[in-house]
């Protein structure tokens, strides 16, 4: 197989490289395949990039920061990352929860050590998470599936979904103390739904159980030493990268025997005009996206001052206070309004990498949910919350950087009104996503596929969207080479 050194001489094209078009590359460049990837911004990577977005020397995460759904991707598992020189560092503490009155809860390594700081919900939080956690190994890999392929170990899936079902709301009720409800409401509250929606327990569920059996890693040196690691991968196999070229138009593409679309329905119907069937363009257009997120960056002159000791050792802190705090500030997202006392989501890779600051000296990274296509900047709020639960930390503040959700767009289109999931994560876009297809990555165009969070098993870094996406072109080309992708090609 010739590589594609020139355009218009490639096998397969792939537009846009964020982990799933980059995936999708690499999968199909294994496969033998001569892969261009084509990208509208001026680097690689999407939504696995890192910038000095405030001061010389503090390198912040622009997008995603922590990944415990890279650790658990059997794509990413296929990779030797270490040898691409991708180490994954793992905070003592996964995530922590602050409380008032200086207290807070903390998944910190197995769930008998997490459970034993839970008081009176020790024994319901092991019976609980103990056999999720037990069969992280099985279900995971099903987890970042298509719904559509059968799993592996049914079973253990099973029992998983039926403790995912109902909303965090009531699952919370299994527990009496405040610390355990709130391990939970941070973790559900990353669905960016309000939490009395089924299938938060699910996400919420999904997060613990990852907490424990993989991990909340950073990664050393910032989330882009990932797509460095993928672009090398690609282009070791011959595929190439082209950056700062936006595709306005499927016509415009040089031929290829397959395309692949790291975007969203939205883009794609555009990107598709008239070529596409008037019915598929409407079913498309039914695709729901979520709310929008407000993301703020800090270079700080020292580490947070957190009340609780757990929060000084965690990556990632949920701040939003008590379970009812939390779901009144999704709830309020939800119904379009922006809450006083939002629910953030913050990570302090410094933790663990101090390779992100000047000696001394840290980055933060924080974002709260937001109505879709907010222009408002929410980092007020959110430093209101952080100081609640760590008095002293706008002293020490030197610089911030704060993209609204609207930026969010505009800095990426796949962020359809700042939704950083890529759509948003309903029930029936958890069976139909992007549309109720038997194979949700093949488009109604012959050789065209949507590969990106917009396609299962959804929003993260993953790259499983592309590797699936990958697999079902393969498949459709009579490659041997990938494994068969979903469904009958
Ligand atoms: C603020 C924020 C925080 C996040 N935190 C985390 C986290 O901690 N952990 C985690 O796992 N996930 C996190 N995520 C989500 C994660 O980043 C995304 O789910 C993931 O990047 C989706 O990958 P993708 O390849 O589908 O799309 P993207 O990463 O969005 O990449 C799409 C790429 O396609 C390009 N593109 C789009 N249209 C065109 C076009 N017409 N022509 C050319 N190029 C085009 C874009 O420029 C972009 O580079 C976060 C996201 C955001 C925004």
């Amino acid at each position: 197989m010739t590589p594609a050194s020139a355009p218009g001489r490639a096998d397969a094209i792939v537009v846009g490289s964020g982990p799933n078009g980059l995936a999708a590359a690499v999968t199909l460049a294994r496969a033998g395949l001569a892969v261009h990837v084509i990208e509208g911004a001026a680097t690689c990577g999407g939504g696995c990039r890192t910038e000095e977005l405030t001061l010389p020397g503090f390198q912040h995460d622009v997008c995603s920061a922590v990944h415990p759904l890279a650790g658990a991707s059997p794509f990413f598992a296929g990779l030797d990352l270490a040898a691409r020189g991708v180490e994954l560092l793992t905070p003592k503490v996964a995530f922590a929860h602050p409380l008032d009155g200086g207290r807070a809860a903390a998944v910190c390594g197995s769930v008998a050590q997490t459970a034993a700081d839970l008081g009176p919900d020790q024994r319901a939080y092991q019976r609980l998470l103990e056999p999720l956690v037990r069969d992280a190994a099985l279900t995971l890999p099903a987890l970042l599936a298509p719904l559509r392929s059968v799993p592996r170990h049914p079973a253990a899936v099973a029992r998983f979904g039926l403790a995912g079902l109902r909303p965090a709301s009531s699952l919370a009720r299994r527990f009496k103390g405040p610390e355990a409800q709130a391990l939970l409401a941070g973790a559900a509250a990353h669905t960016m739904l309000p939490l009395t929606a089924p299938l938060t327990s699910a996400f919420g569920l999904l997060f613990l159980m990852t907490g424990h059996a993989v991990g909340w890693p950073v990664i050393a040196g910032g989330s882009a030493r990932l797509t460095d690691a993928l672009v090398a991968e690609l282009t070791a196999l011959g595929g190439r990268v082209e950056t700062g070229r936006w595709v306005a138009t499927l016509d415009s593409l040089p031929p290829a025997r397959t395309i692949l679309l790291d975007v969203t329905p939205r883009q794609f119907v555009a990107l598709a005009g008239e070529r596409l069937p008037a019915g598929r363009r409407r079913a498309l257009a039914r695709f729901r996206y979520g709310p929008g997120a407000c993301k703020v960056d800090w270079a700080l002159s020292g580490p947070v001052p957190w009340q609780a000791a757990a929060c000084r050792e965690a990556g990632t802190v949920h701040v939003g206070g008590a379970f009812a705090e939390v779901a009144r500030s999704e709830a309020e997202v939800a119904a379009g309004r922006h809450p006083e006392q939002p629910f953030c989501l913050v990570t302090q890779p410094g933790v663990v990498d101090p390779s992100r600051a000047p000696a001394g000296q840290h980055t933060l990274w924080g974002y709260c949910h937001v109505p879709p296509g907010s222009t408002v900047d929410m980092a007020g709020r959110i430093e209101a919350q952080i100081e609640r639960f760590a008095p002293g930390f706008r002293d020490l503040i030197l610089a911030r950087s704060v993209r609204t959700a609207a930026d969010l767009e505009q800095h990426n289109p796949n962020y359809v009104g700042g939704d950083i999931g890529g759509g948003a994560e309903t029930v029936r876009q958890l069976i139909g996503r992007p549309t109720l297809r038997w194979n949700p990555y093949r488009t109604a165009l012959p050789g065209v596929y949507l590969c990106s969070a917009s396609t299962p098993p959804g929003g993260g870094v993953h790259g499983m969207c592309g590797d699936w996406a990958a697999r079902t072109a393969l498949a459709d080309l009579g490659r041997p080479g990938g494994p068969p992708g979903p469904g009958p090609a």
